[in-house]
């Protein structure tokens, strides 16, 4: 970090910045401007003791990320102060800390985002804490104004606390959601400064990481055409999104997810065969629909070729064009998550199952089973028993 002896205000922004965003840095430099600041401080956290942390990246990514972002704005700086602090870190001694590098009776300002105001009362000290600095808070998206304001007047009637609300075009921005985006292979461009988007691609943050993954995805892409590897994008995202709503393991529903359509456009006769070879039992209907077939060969190539030995991921992989009798939470994700996938384009109960998928899993995967029964009624094809099966099983909880 830069010399702040000749400071005379001086932001500091502590947060996880895991990874730093746009949100961050708006917010930052809205304050920088309102109140003159001489040098805004980011300050990634160490060891939050509110956030779990197993669960936050390694300290030295996300200084360097948000050192990255620093370097865009002259007025920016990082501070490794509380990364290298041993134990907990706690923002009172930050500001001293601060405040003894800049110049004598220099401001401090702390931003904060609206979030992150109620929690004030709670940290180290916060008498003395905000008798040292004063609070910017910046506005945040999703964040009612009237708790926010509940909360400002507490700080000032309790503590006296110099506290400021600076209002911001909305940028509704969040690290969860930058996480969430790259685990989905979903652009973050503009969401993150360049810099920061490039490290995160070049590190593999984020991302599940598996190199035997890495070549699986290549094969898987190689032999769908272009328009069932977009579906499976999809199916990946949905599964994901679905897992984390859940609480199902989100790895499990990425491997099922990315093979699951795997040997989709194997002509039927190839089909036949791999069956044969693989002794895979084909039921009459099966015979007739050796579409029906692609899910156990899918299971077969990722058990055979992948060493993916996971039963609950196979078995998802294998049912989950027809469903089965007694459905594990995998088995419904990877089954929903096929027919509602955000490529998918508009068909008969879309909507429906899609209203339904977030708040009531089990119904939303009738809905698909009766809408899979229907099409195939329509289409003068026998129904497989394992479909009717698996809705009997469903209706009854
Ligand atoms: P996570 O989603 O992991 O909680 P985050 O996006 O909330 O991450 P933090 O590192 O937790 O980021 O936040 C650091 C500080 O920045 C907090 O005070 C937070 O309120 C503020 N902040 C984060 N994003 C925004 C935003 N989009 N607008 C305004 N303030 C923000
Ligand atoms: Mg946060």
């Amino acid at each position: 970090m830069k010399d702040l002896s000749s400071c005379k205000r001086v932001a500091i922004m502590g947060g996880t910045f895991d990874p730093i965003h746009h949100g961050h840095l708006a917010a930052a430099e809205a304050v920088r401007h309102r109140f003159g600041i001489d040098r805004v401080v980011l300050m990634p956290a160490g060891r939050p003791p509110h956030k779990d942390s197993d669960a936050v990246t390694q300290s030295e990514d996300r200084y360097l990320m948000t050192a990255l972002a620093a370097a865009g704005n002259p007025l920016f700086d990082v501070s490794r102060m509380e990364l290298d602090r041993p134990g907990a870190s706690y923002t009172v001694d930050t500001v001293k800390e601060v405040m003894a590098m800049c110049q004598r009776k220099a401001k401090i300002y702390l931003i904060s985002g609206a979030d992150t105001v109620e929690h004030i009362k709670s940290w180290k000290n916060p008498q003395e804490l905000l008798s040292l600095c004063s609070v910017a808070v910046v506005s945040r998206p999703g964040y009612s104004f009237k708790s926010l304001h509940s909360n400002i007047k507490h700080l000032k009637d309790e503590y006296g606390a110099k506290i400021y609300l600076i209002e911001m075009p909305a940028l509704g921005i969040s690290s969860t959601e930058i996480r969430d985006r790259v685990l989905k292979r979903l652009p973050i461009k503009y969401l993150v400064p360049e810099s920061v988007e490039q490290y995160i691609a070049k590190q593999g943050l984020y991302r599940i990481n598996d190199s035997i993954l890495d070549e699986a995805e290549l094969m898987v892409q190689s032999s769908l055409s272009e328009k069932r590897w977009r579906h499976t994008l999809g199916v990946i995202q949905e599964s994901l999104s679905l897992a984390r709503a859940y609480g199902a393991d989100q790895y499990k529903a990425y491997v099922a997810a990315l093979f699951h359509d795997c040997s989709k456009e194997m002509a039927n006769d190839d089909k036949l065969k791999f069956c044969a070879e693989a002794n895979i039992k084909v039921d009459d209907i099966m015979k007739k629909q050796p579409d029906l077939l692609h899910s156990f060969i899918s299971a077969e190539i990722a058990r055979r070729d992948y060493s993916v030995k996971d039963k609950e991921i196979l078995n998802a992989i294998r049912y989950h064009t027809t469903g089965r009798k007694e459905m594990t939470l995998l088995d419904k994700i990877l089954l929903l998550a096929d027919c509602i996938e955000p490529y998918r384009e508009d068909y008969g109960h879309l909507e429906e199952m899609k209203a339904e998928a977030y708040s009531n899993l089990n119904k939303a995967v009738v809905i698909c089973l009766e809408s899979k029964l229907e099409y195939t009624k329509k289409k003068n094809k026998p129904v497989h028993p394992l479909s009717l099966e698996a809705m009997d099983g469903l209706r009854g909880l």
